[in-house]
C-alpha cells in the first residue's frame, strides 16, 4: 500500500475493532484522503472484517492486519477519509499520536478494570491526552 500523503489525527486507539499487535493495548489509527491512498500489490488477499460497518476494514486474509479502513456513507463525517496504521510502515516521519481515544474499551478486550489506573497513569507520563471516547476536537 502506498500512501501519497501525510497522515493526520494520529491516535493510539483501545476499541476492540481495531486491529491491534499481538500483546498490545492500543494500536496507533491515522487517517490519509481516500485518494491519497493505493493498494499497489495482493488486493486480492484484502477481504472486509465486517462488511456494512460504519468503517470497513480491509484486512489480509493472510496474517489478518487490517490494511486500511474505509468510510463509504457519504453523509459520515469522516467520509473521504481512509484509517491507515502507519505503525505498520516501514518509513518513519509520520504524524506523531496525539491522544488515546476509546480508552475504557480495552477492559472489554481483557484488560482489569483495576489496571485501567495504572495504564492512565502511563498515558499521563507520555502527556497522551485521552478519553474514553474519540477526542472531542
Ligand atoms: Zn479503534
Amino acid at each position: 500500500m502506498k500512501l501519497a500523503s501525510q497522515t493526520a489525527h494520529n491516535c493510539a486507539c483501545g476499541c476492540t475493532k481495531c486491529w491491534k499487535p499481538a500483546g498490545a493495548l492500543f494500536t496507533q489509527i491515522a487517517v490519509v484522503p481516500r485518494d491519497k491512498l493505493s493498494v499497489t500489490a495482493h488486493a486480492d488477499k484484502l477481504a472486509l472484517t465486517d462488511p456494512g460497518a460504519t468503517i470497513e476494514r480491509h484486512a489480509c486474509t493472510a496474517c489478518g492486519v487490517h490494511i486500511f479502513g474505509r468510510i463509504e456513507n457519504q453523509d459520515h463525517a469522516f467520509h473521504g477519509l481512509d484509517f491507515v496504521h502507519t505503525d505498520l510502515s516501514q518509513d518513519s516521519g509520520w504524524s506523531p499520536v496525539e491522544f488515546a481515544a476509546f480508552v475504557s474499551s480495552i477492559i472489554e478486550s481483557g484488560t482489569r478494570p483495576s489496571d485501567m489506573a495504572a495504564v492512565r497513569a502511563q498515558l499521563d507520563g507520555l502527556d497522551l491526552p485521552y478519553y474514553d471516547c474519540l477526542s472531542p476536537a
